[in-house]
């Protein structure tokens, strides 16, 4: 059945709709706090239902009637990537959940092996109808503050579109049986891993207003755009998410498409954006749809404006319960309670994002440096004033050997500064950095190695492992 029909799904997704859109600019702190008390009280009797959860309740000699509210959330155990594959496919849903009626939903996981020696193992959850449609409200949000208007604004959204992915589960569950009813003809999807000539064809024939992607595929569009290709492609916002931004990627792809860029925060756990950057470049959080937890290596929480372990909790949705989650892996930054100048009331993070705690720069003296610190490439280019870069990637090989790869471009590679320059100035910084017993080898190479999950490879990888490392 189409779940559009089924008014089990629409008149709760409306009534959602209609509520939540703008729920947290009317709510003030009292009200937010005591809506969110209510809803994880909520998701934790749901949890309670779910064998894994039950049993790691049991464990830790909890009970649902323990959580009161937010300010007991610490009792609850922390759930990681193994729990959520271990129990995996019955143990992570109530035995009510009918998965005929719900979708399963992959994270990418990676080829590379990476953190404990482990690999980072993809995770599946399950989801339905109702929460994707759910969490498409909190898009509208974020399009909202961007002034978009989802029936006007023509997005194209070049993503990850194999089978179990989000991007894929939400096309053929809700985008295709909508069309029965609307016609998404300023809807443009396309598969990341498509040749780059060919995404380039299609926007200039869809002229988006919008375009969704990572960095590295707007990278690669930015750097056909320099030649002269997609003229007519002149979208108004490029919304980016799915990696780390780093600020030469930044400039290099919005010089070449003429307009901003803004980070979007999500991960297939979520089912949703998890924050969204403003205009001013703040990270608002959709506080009333997830709580945000931060902490340190030994799992106990860091105080607002240290950089901690993202612990998630959904506090929405049915499949799989998402509650003190550890699996995401990224570093955050929660925010001292400061608002954002923009005018949305929403909390804000007190940094960007900076990027997966596995790809931790370690070095021999024992110092760990989370990636986005570790990104004076962008610095140096940007000083050079050059975009001779088409692509870099930096890989810790060994606690003593990282290779930085430049990909360059040919047309530019007479022009000032010479590769050598550059390398020299790139090595010189990274030596300051590191050490002199660090090995920095600056190496021009033909292309980046993409991963083979369907997303472009991350500009910074790490092969060395760290002590207390959960995923
Ligand atoms: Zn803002």
């Amino acid at each position: 059945m189409n779940p559009l029909v089924n008014p089990n799904i629409m008149l709760p997704f409306i009534k959602s709709y209609l509520i939540e859109r703008n729920r947290i600019e009317r709510m003030n702190e009292g009200q937010l706090k005591r809506y969110k008390d209510k809803l994880l009280r909520r998701m934790v009797q749901y949890a309670y239902t779910v064998p894994l959860y039950r049993r790691k309740y049991k464990e830790a000699g909890v009970h649902p009637e323990d959580i009161k509210g937010i300010e007991d959330i610490y009792k609850l155990p922390f759930i990681s990537r193994q729990d959520l594959n271990k129990d995996f496919p019955d143990g992570i849903i109530p035995p009510s959940f009918n998965k005929n009626d719900g979708y399963i939903i992959c994270t990418g996981g990676t080829t590379t092996k990476y953190c404990c020696n482990s690999g980072a193992q993809p995770v599946c959850i399950y989801t339905d109808a109702l929460s994707l449609l759910k969490g498409s409200i909190i898009t509208f949000r974020s399009n909202k503050a961007f002034g978009f208007n989802w029936r006007k604004t023509k997005f194209a959204h070049i993503g990850n579109f194999n089978p179990f992915k989000y991007d894929k589960v939400f096309e053929k569950n809700i985008i295709s049986p909508a069309r029965r009813f609307f016609s998404f003809k300023n809807y443009l999807s396309m598969q990341a891993s498509n040749k780059t000539m060919e995404i380039i064809k299609k926007l200039e024939n869809f002229k988006p207003d919008v375009i969704i992607s990572y960095p590295a595929i707007f990278q690669d569009i930015a750097y056909l755009k320099r030649k002269g290709y997609g003229r007519e492609i002149k979208p108004r916002i490029l919304l980016v998410g799915g990696a780390m931004l780093d600020e030469y990627t930044r400039s290099y792809v919005e010089d070449a498409f003429g307009c901003k860029m803004y980070n979007t925060y999500a991960s297939c756990e979520s089912g949703a954006e998890i924050a969204f950057e403003c205009k001013y470049r703040n990270w608002h959080i959709h506080d009333d749809f997830f709580h945000i937890e931060a902490i340190d290596e030994d799992m106990k929480p860091v105080a607002p404006g240290e950089r901690g372990r993202i612990v998630l909790t959904k506090l929405w949705g049915r499949g799989t319960p998402i509650i003190r989650y550890t699996g995401m892996n990224d570093w955050i930054t929660l925010g001292n309670g400061e608002k954002c100048s923009c005018g949305l009331k929403s909390p804000i993070f007190g940094r960007p994002v900076e990027g997966k705690i596995s790809f931790n720069i370690v070095l021999p003296d024992g110092q760990i440096i989370p990636p986005s610190r570790f990104l004076f490439i962008s610095e140096i280019l940007l000083n050079l004033g050059t975009f001779k870069v088409k692509r870099f990637q930096i890989i810790q090989k060994k606690i003593d050997e990282i290779d930085i790869l430049l990909v360059i471009d040919r047309d530019l590679k007479e022009d000032k500064p010479s590769f050598d320059e550059m390398a020299k100035r790139i090595k010189e910084r990274y030596l300051k950095e590191t050490g002199p017993e660090v090995e920095i080898n600056v190496i021009e190479v033909e292309e980046i190695k993409e991963e083979i999950s369907g997303k472009p490879a991350p500009i910074l990888i790490s092969y060395v492992n760290q002590d207390k490392c959960v995923i």
